[in-house]
């Protein structure tokens, strides 16, 4: 806490780990005395650089670029890269931590990391977003590598700033080879990588749902978000036969009581990917719909929430309204959405609740296979990635439940994760010494 106390996001997902594991660690000697956390909290190595770009004014812009690769114990570093106005040590440690434990648990082996820029790519040309991308891997590549640290998208990177990336990577190095995961399909990319994210968070809720003998089948479903993870999580649960009543972004979210259906998410995914609107936009299509300025969706009644924007977007108050609302499921599908009293509010009412680190990572373990499949030189099918997905998302579901079951039977998602995530990559650690 002393030498991050200037990192609130960060303190707050250690602080979270370190609650379910301390008392594991204090149960098994192996790691007694050994400072294993104190380790695992501190980056392998953070860098942050200087990025200069042209903007089609004419003027040269001046934005911070950062890697943070945190631990390298099972696998090369995996993890994101976010371009957002808010990116800062603090909020890239948090989700370098996360990612941790989330790569952990895939059983694929990957260590983790994130990066990314205060750059704000909203309202930027194609041309000044290319120019960014460019000056942004020029720096970047001396850290990275397909052995070394692997990078993907996250908020504000898509496959537009991927490919920008990669070209700039390549004629740097000279080389084709996977350095970057979330690749067009022409260029060494996965099927079912896009949706991987979305997807695998509703395989994990309907997994969750099991448990209950139920299914996500005429489910009223609030999603928050309308990028990569929401509209893919949008997509499975109508897919799934449950009614998706909003999505939102940072102005505001839509209410749709008729359901967003597969066309009206077409409109959604062509209103968000191409034509780069807002939200809002909806409205004046289906005016059946309603904008709610401002607002995030968890006032709408529901029986599953799907929080798919961004950290700390779901709080207490927000939490106990879902819970008096009658919800019975919470997936994140976002890194940390819930603040640490929704969580408690969540346990406390002992709903299905499961935390990003798990029920996300179906976007990273999508990545792995994008890797393997870059180094075979060989594509597998939609259904072979789609089948590997289910199967992966149903391990971490299964391993939750294993280190997570009270006393009682409730299954505290959060408690299996950490400790299944955190098993791994101590024992990997231990066996490689004091490095
Ligand atoms: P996108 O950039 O595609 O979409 C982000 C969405 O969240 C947009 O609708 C955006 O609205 C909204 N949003 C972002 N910041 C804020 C904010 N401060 N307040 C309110 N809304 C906000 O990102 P992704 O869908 O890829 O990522 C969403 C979340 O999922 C993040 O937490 C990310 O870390 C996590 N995640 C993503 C993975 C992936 O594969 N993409 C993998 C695992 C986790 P607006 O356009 O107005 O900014």
């Amino acid at each position: 806490k002393e030498r991050n106390g200037h990192e609130p996001e960060f303190l707050q997902a250690v602080e979270e780990v370190a609650e379910t594991v301390i008392p594991y660690i204090v149960q098994h000697d192996i790691y007694h005395g050994k400072n294993i956390l104190l380790r695992m909290v501190e980056p392998e190595r953070a860098i942050t650089f200087r990025v200069c770009w042209v903007d089609d004014s004419g003027e040269i812009q001046v934005n911070r670029g950062y890697r943070v690769q945190m631990n390298s114990a099972i696998g090369p570093y995996k993890g994101g890269l976010r371009f957002h106005p808010t990116v800062n040590m603090s909020i890239l440690k948090f989700l370098a931590f996360e990612q941790v434990f989330k790569n952990s648990l895939t059983t694929l082996p990957m260590g983790g990391g994130k990066g990314g820029s205060d750059f704000d790519p909203k309202g930027k040309s194609d041309n000044e977003i290319m120019r960014f991308c460019h000056s942004f891997m020029s720096e970047l590549f001396r850290h990275i590598g397909h052995n070394t640290d692997v990078p993907a998208g996250d908020i504000g990177v898509g496959a537009r700033e991927i490919g920008f990336l990669f070209g700039m990577y390549k004629k740097l190095r000279n080389e084709f080879t996977g350095v970057l995961t979330g690749k067009g399909m022409s260029w060494g990319g996965s099927l079912i990588r896009p949706e991987a994210t979305g997807y695998g968070t509703v395989y994990f809720a309907e997994s969750m749902l099991g448990t209950k003998d139920d299914s996500f089948k005429a489910k009223r479903v609030v999603i928050s978000g309308s990028g990569n993870v929401a509209q893919y999580a949008a997509e499975k649960v109508i897919q799934l036969g449950g009614k998706v009543l909003t999505l939102s972004d940072s102005s505001g979210y839509i209410y749709d009581a008729d359901g967003i259906d597969a066309e009206k998410l077409a409109f959604v995914m062509e209103l968000k990917n191409i034509k780069r609107g807002r939200i809002s936009e909806y409205v004046k299509v289906y005016p059946n719909a309603t904008f709610v300025s401002g607002k995030t969706p968890w006032e709408v009644v529901c029986d599953v929430a799907l929080p798919c924007a961004t950290q700390n977007e779901l709080n207490e108050d927000d939490a106990n309204t879902l819970l008096s609302n009658g919800c019975m499921c919470v997936s994140e599908g976002a890194n940390m959405p819930s603040t640490k009293e929704a969580v408690t509010a969540f346990h406390k009412a002992k709903i299905l609740f499961a935390p990003g680190k798990a029920s996300n990572a179906g976007g990273v373990a999508t990545s792995g296979l994008e890797m393997t499949q870059n180094s075979l030189r060989f594509n597998w099918t939609r259904n072979e990635v789609d089948v590997k997905l289910k199967e992966i998302m149903a391990n971490i579901h299964d391993t939750c439940i294993q280190y997570g079951k009270d006393d009682d039977g409730y299954v505290d998602y959060v408690k299996g994760a950490n400790i299944a995530g955190f098993v791994k990559v101590a024992d990997a650690m231990l066996a490689q010494g004091i490095v």
